[in-house]
């Protein structure tokens, strides 16, 4: 470790202020990353990690202090030029090209930079094969990017970095959709990367992780740095704590009545291919979590229960009448709600108003005379932005303004406008910082207090353990084993009997 607080500083932030209008959403920041170190930047939504990225990259401009590569100040940095100097940014959704090539999406980018129009098929294979080699993992060169899991899609954009030569990766999020080994093999690589030389900058919302790989730790609250210091001086509740300023505990739910009413049934569900034999009750009031990896069925289940995924055998009733399978809108209407794992692409209309996303599907009810009253729309939306403690601008706004775990709450006000009975959850906080999860947590709670039941599908353990009544464990297709919450059951339990 002293080698490396030895080496020059890659790069710089000094004293690096960025102001929107009225919002600074960097505020004189002081940051260095030196070669073959891994800087972690942590901060709930809304506290300047994106910011800094662009400042970093060149996509924006600071409004004071200056950015430095290897000791040079860099007077209006542009993307180009942040390139050239090594530094890469790996962002959530990757940004490959779905229908090329793993070969011709790693080459990409170095044969633009020969300004080559066309990737050479066999130069790029020589060198995507190369790239591969140097980090030791083997992917399919010709396999085309849409077929491939999201760890594989990871690998490819991490590869793209490298084949550029990549100094310093920015990585944002990149554990988010990842299992638990997925995520050790990720740590690995990175491993590797440092000890080649390159510097990794973590934007994580997965904290023992991140303490596991870094070097340094750097904490941003509302733009400031508020904490900074070795990863070893941190541990969860610490940096917890850096990061929202108060401790966030989250405790499982009250226990629920014995006289609480069935609400769901399912009854021996099953799609081949997918899951088998799912049998379930949901009482009102009650939260009960799915934990299964990537690949055991869960989302698959999730979306059948909703009907996204139509089951080929089995009955889903809600207050003892069948709901016709396979069919969203006919579970929409019978009072179920589903909040998809991936909002980006499922949930929102990025572009569109929050108000809008929020109204999405009940525009009728803004439409009296058959004109849309934008007057009640933004109230409503207004009403359950306070209500879900969204610090939003305005409903007016898209709904792309805003952070992860903001979307996150418009997609529950969408459905809580709804009045659902039942809401499923795939994922609930993905992609969403510690005090926004634990935000959301008590949303959770909030809903089953009410008498909703509420189905939660995650393979984050400590949430299902923090946030359900039960637990169904799930395994290649199947329902193995049910535990009970506040059983005193822990993690380490939860984790052994998904694996093994
Ligand atoms: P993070 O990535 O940590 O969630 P961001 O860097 O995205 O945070 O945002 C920091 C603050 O700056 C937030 O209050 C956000 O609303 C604001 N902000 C970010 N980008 C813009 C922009 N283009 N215009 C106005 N405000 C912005
Ligand atoms: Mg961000």
């Amino acid at each position: 470790m002293s080698i490396k607080t030895e080496s020059p500083p890659l790069v710089t932030l000094e004293a690096v202020t960025k102001r929107y209008a009225a919002i600074t959403a960097l505020d004189g920041v002081d940051l260095t990353i030196r070669a073959g170190e891994a800087v972690c930047l942590a901060g709930e939504n809304g506290s300047g990690k994106s910011t800094l990225i662009k400042v970093l990259v060149g996509v924006e401009r600071p409004s004071a202090g200056r950015v430095l590569f290897d000791g040079v100040p860099q007077i209006r940095l542009t993307p180009t030029e942040a390139t050239a100097a090594g530094v890469q940014v790996i962002f959530q959704d990757f940004s490959l090209f779905p229908n090329l090539t793993v070969a011709e999406n790693i080459a990409m980018t170095a044969e633009r930079a020969t300004g080559a129009r066309l990737v050479h098929t066999a130069r790029a294979r020589a060198r995507a094969a190369e790239v591969l080699a140097r980090v030791g993992v083997s992917l399919d060169l010709d396999a085309r990017i849409e077929r491939l899991p999201v760890a594989h899609k990871q690998l490819v954009a991490i590869c793209r970095a490298l084949a550029a030569d990549a100094r310093l990766i920015i990585m944002d999020e990149p554990t988010t959709a990842l299992t638990e080994r997925e995520v050790d093999r990720l740590l690995e690589l990175i491993r590797k990367l440092k000890s080649d030389g390159v510097a990794v900058l973590f934007v994580s919302h997965k904290l023992a992780e991140v303490l596991e790989v870094c070097e340094t730790v750097v904490v941003l609250r509302n733009g400031e740095k508020v904490a900074e210091g070795p990863a070893t001086d941190f541990d969860a509740a610490s940096l917890t704590r850096a990061m929202t300023g108060r401790d966030v505990a989250s405790a499982p739910p009250a226990p629920l009545g014995p006289a609480a009413p069935p609400l769901l049934q399912v009854e021996g569900l099953g799609r081949a291919g997918a899951f088998e034999n799912v049998s379930v009750d949901l009482r009102a009031g009650e939260v009960l979590g799915v934990a299964g990896l990537l690949g055991s069925g869960r989302t698959t289940l999730a979306k059948a229960l909703f009907g996204l995924a139509r089951p080929d055998r089995g009955t889903i009733m809600l207050d003892g009448i069948d709901i016709p399978l396979g069919d969203p809108i006919a579970a929409a209407a019978a009072g179920i709600g589903y909040v998809p794992e991936d909002r980006l692409t499922e949930g929102l209309f990025l572009e569109q108003s929050i108000a809008h996303n929020i109204a999405v599907g009940r525009f009728d009810a803004h439409a009296p005379n058959g004109v849309l009253n934008l007057q009640t729309l933004w109230a409503e939306a207004a009403d359950w932005l306070k209500r879900l403690s969204v610090k939003a601008p305005d409903p007016t706004a898209p709904v792309r303004s805003l952070s992860g775990g903001n979307q996150q709450r418009v997609v529950l006000a969408r459905w809580m406008a709804r009045q659902p009975r039942v809401l499923i959850l795939n994922g609930p906080s993905v992609g969403v910082d510690v005090g926004s999860k634990a935000e959301i947590h008590g949303i959770i709670a909030d809903l089953a207090g009410r008498g909703l039941g509420v189905i939660v599908i995650s393979d984050d353990l400590p949430e299902l353990l923090a946030t359900c009544h039960r637990i169904l464990v799930m395994k290649d297709g199947l329902i193995t084993e049910e535990v009970t919450g506040g059983s005193g059951v822990t993690e380490a339990d939860l984790s052994h009997r998904l694996a093994s």
